[in-house]
């Protein structure tokens, strides 16, 4: 029987005596959301003397923060050539460093808090599923050298790919080294144990339903009470609802699945993933699969943008192209499948911005491992006075004024993508 709900927080379930209190009835900041966006934010306002509550519908972690496949990869979803030409090369490499900068300040908050998530610099392989997209690499390659003096990405053929991954597959593969991995809930838990013994208030089964501001102070209902802050901060990325409806227009969630196997003998694993990299193939519906810390294949997707797709259906085709990938795999069963929503921006880059006097952090769109806590960083400081800006506050942000997205622009987006996989 394939349980439904996260591997992750099986293995390492929400820690019994995390420090969660009843509602406050001031403070400073409140936070709404408890994942990476929202822990970060707290830690950077407890660290400016601020009082914070995070605000959180179900409970600490509960999001994507804890269901995600754990792969903190280099750069933004946006391909970084697009990116240099839409805001300029000078902007562009500040782009490149943040995102790197990402993934070291999620290292260094592991080790500073002892955060004990399996953090791991694995490296990570984008798979070539045809020779077109292959032969791109080694440009992509020459163009990371000389646009960003980026040394740390190299091209490895189909006759080495071997070396790499245990199959036949595909075409080719593109190493960058800097990627890492982590255990998701682990990390999320560790974060909030943080943010509690820094004197953040963590509330949990409080959804804030509504909010008004009045000279100059918010003032949130949520499902236990009332709370009144003088600011107030929406971390709530695929989870964003019409509370703030210029925020929501800002967004748009997207459904990510996942199946997971039982433990693989050792050798088994070592066969499919000898140096336990991320991969993730070159399809708009990618695949991502990875070994978990004690020896699972996890490997996640989608065939639609859909946040409401059949678990078990969405399970058996992902099953059926983990196989194509890893005959290996054909006898192993599946022990969980789930699934949780990403936030995407119309623009795929991540924002930080305010509506209506509300903040918000949000659009990682599938890079939130390490950026979503970055940029939360970055939100709690701008808050708390330390910094003025971010370099994601200062890009345009496109909004859509319609919110039907999943049954008009999402069918729209999934037909391109489908598209162009099978001409690309
Ligand atoms: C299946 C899956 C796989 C993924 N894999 C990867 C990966 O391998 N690498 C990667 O970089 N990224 C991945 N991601 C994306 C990554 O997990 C997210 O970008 C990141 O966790 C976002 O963190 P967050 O704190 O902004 O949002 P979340 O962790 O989603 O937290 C938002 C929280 O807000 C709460 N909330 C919403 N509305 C309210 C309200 N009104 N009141 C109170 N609380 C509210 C929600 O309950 C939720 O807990 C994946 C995502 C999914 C779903």
């Amino acid at each position: 029987m394939i349980k439904t709900t996260p591997f992750w927080t099986e293995e390492t379930p929400r820690p019994a005596d995390l420090h969660t209190v009843e509602l406050p009835d001031a403070v400073d900041v409140a936070v709404i959301g408890s994942g990476y966006t929202g822990l970060h934010a707290a830690l950077a306002l407890r660290a400016a003397g601020a009082t914070v509550a995070v605000l959180e519908q179900e409970t600490i972690g509960w999001g994507a923060s804890s269901r995600n496949g754990g792969m903190a990869t280099t750069g933004l979803k946006e391909d970084m050539s697009v990116v240099f030409k839409r805001y300029g090369s000078d902007k562009g490499r500040q782009f490149w460093a943040w995102a790197l900068a990402s993934i070291d300040y999620l290292e260094h908050t592991v080790r500073t808090e002892g955060i004990n998530c399996n953090f791991q610099r694995s490296g990570h392989v984008t798979l070539a599923c045809k020779q077109s997209h292959f032969d791109h690499f080694a440009e992509e390659v020459a163009w990371f050298r000389s646009a960003l003096d980026y040394q740390d990405t190299w091209v490895v053929s189909k006759n080495d790919l071997r070396t790499e991954i245990g199959t036949n597959e595909y075409f080719g593969g593109l190493v960058d080294r800097n990627s890492a991995a982590v255990q998701p809930a682990r990390y999320v838990f560790g974060l909030a144990e943080a943010a509690a013994r820094r004197g953040a208030h963590l509330v949990e089964h409080a959804q804030v339903t509504g909010m008004m501001r009045r000279r100059g102070r918010f003032f949130l209902g949520t499902t236990r009470g009332k709370l009144e802050a003088r600011e107030v901060l929406l971390a709530t990325n695929g989870y964003t609802t019409n509370l703030v409806p210029a925020a929501r227009q800002g967004i748009f969630p997207v459904g990510s699945y996942i199946i997971v196997t039982a433990p693989l003998p050792e050798a088994l694993q070592l066969e499919l993933s000898p140096r336990s990299r991320m991969f993730f193939d070159s399809k708009n519906f990618l695949n991502y699969f990875r070994i978990t810390p004690d020896g699972r294949m996890l490997f996640g997707g989608r065939h639609n943008l859909s946040t409401g797709l059949d678990l078990m259906d969405s399970a058996r085709m992902m099953q059926a192209r983990m196989i194509e990938v890893f005959p290996q795999l054909s006898g192993t069963p599946l022990t969980h499948t789930w699934t949780g929503k990403l936030g995407i921006c119309f623009d795929l880059m991540p924002h930080l911005g305010r509506v209506g006097g509300v903040h918000y952090a949000y659009g990682y769109a599938g890079h939130g491992v390490s950026v979503a806590g970055y940029l939360g960083k970055e939100a709690g400081e701008m808050l708390a006075g330390k910094r003025t800006s971010s370099l994601l506050s200062e890009i345009t942000h496109p909004r859509y004024p319609f919110t039907p997205y999943d049954r008009i622009y999402l069918p729209i987006v999934s037909n391109w993508y489908r598209f162009k996989d099978a001409i690309g």
